[in-house]
């Protein structure tokens, strides 16, 4: 029987080398199909960027190294680390198959679809919102309380002196 064309769809389906497609990976155009084009700098053999991974706030600092030679990457802020594989499983919030099986697309020229796992509505963004606002008023609010404490330790200590 004769072999059909090779459709690309069978690698999706078949075998998946992740240390080969790993190998072959390109760490800026792995970061540039995710949309990371111009998020990154170039230190040495590391891409530096802000961790996209951490649900944990990172603060603005870029805490995530991604080495163009191992193809490992690391975040020290949220302790996140990995092979690009897993960077772009965690990122897309993809199957480790599905995340291996886009790399090694991308890496043979095709375009694959990225979805952002990001399918959040409107209305979980509101409440996002309202919640860091709570959590921001409730840390000046213990800040407050806090320093009125101090005040009254300090009062309570002036009158014991005055009193002896
Ligand atoms: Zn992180």
């Amino acid at each position: 029987m004769a072999q059909p064309q090779s459709e690309p769809e069978a690698t999706t389906s078949g075998y998946l080398d992740f240390e080969e497609i790993k190998q072959r990976a390109d760490v800026a155009q792995v970061l540039a199909h995710l949309g990371y084009e111009d998020k990154y700098k170039v230190r040495g053999k590391e891409f530096v960027m802000w961790c996209p991974l951490g649900s944990k706030t990172h603060g603005k600092k870029d805490s995530l190294a991604i080495n163009s030679e191992n193809k490992k990457y690391q975040c020290f802020a949220c302790r996140s680390k990995g092979t690009v594989i897993d960077f772009v499983k965690i990122e897309q919030g993809l199957h480790i198959r599905d995340a291996a099986s886009l790399i090694q697309r991308l890496t043979d020229g095709e375009k694959p679809e990225v979805e952002k796992p990001n399918t959040e509505s409107e209305d979980t963004n509101e409440i996002r919102e309202a919640l860091e606002d709570v959590k921001e008023r409730l840390d000046i609010a213990v800040a407050d309380f806090l320093e009125e404490v101090n005040q009254c330790k300090v009062m309570i200590e002036e009158i014991q002196q005055n009193v002896s």
